[in-house]
């Protein structure tokens, strides 16, 4: 079963980001074109080639990370057409989205309504309140949650939308599960349950 929706460390049981040339891990990864690999564009070019030839793979249960940095990367009229490419990517190839979005949510919210895509998206490592959370899962986009996160978001998120993950963190996804349940008044085994159940039905990870 996998509980971490987005991990940079191999794991049996998590959806683990490799880099768009690296070998195969595991039955679970994602690959896409990161934001901050946006600052040579004939790279990043390349790097959309190359993922499009391999994100056919069923390893590949996701596109991702891909997204906007306000903060880091490339310039953003660059990062816009590396990000949608990578949603026609998923639409195309019917693989969700995991996406890394810097200040820059209203545009990510944007898109999903202008682009007119109907894949599952997920923001990865959301340390928002409660109020932006509330606004994105309400246009039907999901979010994860990691290490940091805001206490009065992690009590408004719904069951069915709990999803959790370690990204680059040195914690155990069962350690993060700890905390996310104290913030929830439940028990660490409930929230990797939830999470669990979560991923597999936002991800389609069918037999997993
Ligand atoms: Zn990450």
């Amino acid at each position: 079963m996998i509980v971490d929706a987005h991990s940079h460390r191999f794991s049996p049981d998590a959806i683990v980001n490799i880099g768009i040339g690296d070998t195969f891990v595991g039955e679970t990864c994602s690959m896409g074109v990161h934001p901050w690999n946006t600052t040579d564009n004939a790279a990043a070019m390349r790097d959309l080639e190359t993922l499009s030839q391999r994100c056919g793979d069923e390893r590949v249960v996701a596109i991702g990370e891909a997204g906007l940095d306000r903060l880091r990367g490339g310039d953003m009229e660059f990062q816009f057409t590396v990000f949608l490419a990578q949603v026609e990517l998923s639409e195309k190839i019917g693989k969700p989205l995991i996406i890394h979005a810097v200040r820059t949510l209203n545009e990510i919210l944007k898109v999903r309504q202008t682009s007119g895509a109907t894949m599952p998206w997920i923001i990865h490592g959301f340390r928002g309140g409660k109020a932006k959370a509330e606004k994105v899962l309400s246009t039907g986009i999901h979010l994860s949650i990691g290490e940091k996160f805001s206490l009065d978001t992690i009590a408004a998120i719904p069951d069915d939308e709990l999803i959790i993950e370690t990204d680059e963190s040195t914690l155990t996804i069962g350690e993060i599960a700890t905390k996310v349940a104290e913030a929830r008044n439940t028990t660490a085994n409930a929230v990797m349950t939830l999470s669990a159940k979560n991923i597999a039905r936002i991800f389609r990870l069918v037999n997993r």
